[in-house]
């Protein structure tokens, strides 16, 4: 372990005005408090913390930065308190130390919905202060290093995280040396025969091509000192892991110098940059499609050089990277750049991505994602997508998540586009609306005034920003319709009671569960979150004092043939209608079950007949509704829900409750709760609803809901 001298002159090698005393301070603290603590390898906890600051060393980091990652784990780990770190380091270094206990003790992927909230605490806590994350992932690297020393199973799952959450943090910060260590020891852990095949193969095209690499840069580097360019001139060998992804993505073998080794020019200014690119282009032909200028379009990360493949000594393919210092120290520290040092000043390198903007661009997505899922899915996908560049009809570029639609195209220009999206060109061409578009394509957007956003939208798209404004859209689409369903229930709710609905009463009723208006309390129950029983409890709560409502009003009816004085009852596992034919099962005394004749549960009276009573509907039965529900397999498409609402009130029938079973991308299927006067009734309402264009089918349901989603329904995909 380096000894606090020798730490504080790694740091003086790049920032001579380095604050030795407040260095040589955090070393003795961090020391101390970790004195007897040892890591899973056996060595002294503090060798930790030192090499966490080592990794940000190399970053030319400011000694705030440094100081923290010395005193990172002090909170977390030893008696050290924060109020102690503050009096005697001051209040920044307190808050990033702070910071970095806290995104510790996030529990990064432990289980979805908290996984996502997590994340999004996460990225607000870092927007703060970028260091606090630069820590982080320092931390996080080394114990990647270390990480041999864990369990397997816990060698996965920190390979897991890392995979999934710190490499394309890294990435996206454009610290592109430790996202590609961080996947080189992730690839390690999770897939090593794929890293052997690929490290095997790499040899041995290493072997053969050893001779080549100096002669490249020689050839190279002649090429620069004609043209008078002062240049560092580099080979360098591509990692596995990107390697990998690569011949993933393009389902082909690696065979050439370029898919191992890729060249470096690193320049003294931006002119000098692009002669020498001229110089390269001249002496060896140019491979088309290759040539990449990020400097005149640098990367969102801040990411700037030229980029190009020739074809050089015996046709052999050279991939040559050309940039300046400034940019290279870009590419190289990303975000960290901005805190770099030279001659022992803070160097304001003019292409380094400023944190505040870029913390911004990162939590866009929050006030437009109320669900964290949604957030964590939209942050995401912004990080491990490639880009793909499209144009408007007027040239200007979009740039979207490779595998977007025009879709994305469209909410990504503006979210009323979206919205009002009909269809689109694309190249010229009428194409539908879910089509990936490529690189390079002209993509023209047909709105329509009248158009909403559609169910089926959602699995269109890709980009946060499409899904979250068609979320929204839908969300308050489905809530209008709630509410006038929940307005129907609510009336007939009221009417059980004897009750008129007013504004108050339903107001009264939102304040108890917590909601505001009588909108909330309507939408709660078109959306089968409360019932009209429960409702009436909520207002009137006396009238329910120890008893509940009878759930059907036929308990009054005296069936044709019941033994004189017996009360009939209709079972509420078949809900039989007037009309129907229907069969009396006598319980001692508790009078008698009336049901349908082709009830399931008459089986296990079969034996015993003695039980049976031939029963048959009053010629009267008054104007009372019967309890009845039907099953609906519905298209999800925005509207659907309120058409069947209507047609049921067309029949006048009243809508008791409602409850969504499935909800798939194409269909779901409701329950639907309704009081109708007889079976001719219910047969009018199914055939209505059948016949709509928009419903795959319809049928009656026996019993309860809860009975219903016990039950895998067999309906759903025929
Ligand atoms: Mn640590």
């Amino acid at each position: 372990m380096l000894n606090s001298n020798e730490l504080i002159n790694l740091i003086k090698e790049y920032n001579p005005k380095c604050d030795e005393g407040l260095i040589a301070r955090a070393y003795d603290y961090g020391k101390n408090y970790h004195e007897g603590q040892f890591r899973a390898s056996g060595e002294k906890y503090f060798n930790h913390p030192i090499e966490v600051a080592k990794i940000l060393i190399g970053q030319r980091l400011d000694d705030t930065t440094i100081a923290t990652a010395i005193l990172h784990d002090t909170i977390e780990d030893t008696k050290l308190s924060i109020k102690e770190v503050k009096s005697n380091f001051g209040d920044s270094i307190a808050i990033l130390v702070d910071g970095v206990t806290k995104l510790t003790n996030l529990q990064i992927s432990s289980g979805e919905t908290k996984q996502a909230e997590n994340f999004r605490k996460f990225i607000v806590s870092m927007s703060k202060d970028l260091r606090i994350l630069l820590v982080k992932l320092a931390d996080r690297l080394h114990n990647m290093r270390t990480i041999k020393a864990l369990p397997v199973s816990k060698q996965l799952r920190k390979a897991n995280e890392t995979m999934e959450i710190f490499a394309p943090l890294a990435g996206r910060m454009g610290m592109q040396s430790i996202r590609e260590e961080f996947e080189d020891i992730c690839f390690r852990v999770l897939n090593p025969e794929a890293r052997n095949s690929i490290m095997r193969r790499f040899l041995k095209l290493k072997n053969v091509n050893v001779d080549l690499v100096p002669k490249i840069i020689k050839d190279i580097q002649k090429e620069l000192s004609l043209v008078s360019v002062d240049a560092i001139v580099s080979g360098r060998e591509k990692r596995p892991y990107s390697i990998w992804r690569k011949l993933e993505e393009k389902k082909e073998s690696f065979t050439r110098l370029s898919d191992i080794f890729a060249f470096r020019i690193i320049t003294n200014s931006e002119g000098d940059a692009y002669t020498a690119l001229g110089a390269v282009h001249q002496r060896w032909r140019a491979v088309p499609g290759r040539f990449k200028d990020y400097i005149s379009q640098p990367k969102s990360n801040g990411y700037r050089s030229l980029h190009t493949t020739v074809l050089g000594r015996d046709g052999k393919r050279v991939e040559v990277q050309i940039r300046t210092k400034e940019m290279n120290e870009v590419a190289e520290g990303g975000v960290a750049a901005h805190w770099s040092f030279r001659d022992g000043e803070l160097f304001e390198n003019p292409f380094a991505v400023d944190p505040l903007s870029w913390a911004r661009s990162l939590t866009d997505g929050f006030e437009a994602a109320e669900n964290p899922n949604d957030f964590l899915e939209h942050v995401k996908l912004e990080m491990y997508n490639d880009k793909v560049f499209c144009f408007t009809p007027t040239g200007e570029v979009i740039k979207l998540p490779r595998g977007a639609t025009p879709l994305d195209f469209a909410y990504s220009i503006h979210t009323r586009i979206g919205d009002h999206c009909v269809g689109t060109e694309v190249d010229g061409k009428r194409v539908p609306l879910y089509t990936r578009l490529r690189n390079g394509q002209s993509v023209k957007i047909i709105t329509a005034r009248g158009q909403r956003p559609q169910i089926n939208w959602e699995n269109m798209v890709l980009t946060g920003r499409a899904k979250s404004a068609i979320r929204r859209s839908l969300k308050h689409e489905r809530r209008v319709e709630n509410i006038r369903l929940g307005n129907a229930i609510a009336r007939n709710a009221f009417e059980k009671v004897n009750k008129k609905p007013t504004e108050r009463a339903l107001v009264t009723a939102a304040k108890k569960i917590g909601s505001k208006t009588a909108d909330d309390i309507l939408a709660a129950l078109g959306a089968a979150e409360l019932t009209g029983i429960e409702l009436m409890k909520l207002i009137y709560p006396e009238m329910f004092k120890g008893e509940n409502l009878p759930e059907y009003s036929s308990d009054v009816i005296s069936f044709v043939g019941l033994p004189a004085g017996a009360k009939g009852k209709t079972a509420k596992c078949c809900k039989p209608l007037p009309g129907e034919r229907i069969v009396g099962i006598s319980r001692k005394g508790k009078g008698v079950l009336i049901h349908a004749i082709d009830c399931q549960q008459l089986i296990d009276f079969e034996e015993k007949n003695e039980n049976w009573l031939d029963l048959r509907w009053p010629e009267k039965f008054g104007t009372e509704g019967y309890s009845s529900s039907v099953i609906v397999t519905l298209l999800n498409k925005a509207g659907v829900l309120g058409k069947i609402c209507s047609l049921i009130g067309e029949q006048k029938a009243n809508i008791t409750d409602i409850k969504f079973f499935e909800e798939r991308a194409d269909y779901y299927i409701i329950y639907i709760e309704l009081d109708v006067r007889n079976i001719e009734h219910l047969m009018n309402i199914l055939s209505a609803i059948t016949a709509d264009e928009d419903v795959a089918e319809a049928s009656r349901h026996r019993g309860s809901k809860q009975v219903f989603s016990s039950v895998t329904p067999t309906n759903s995909e025929s």
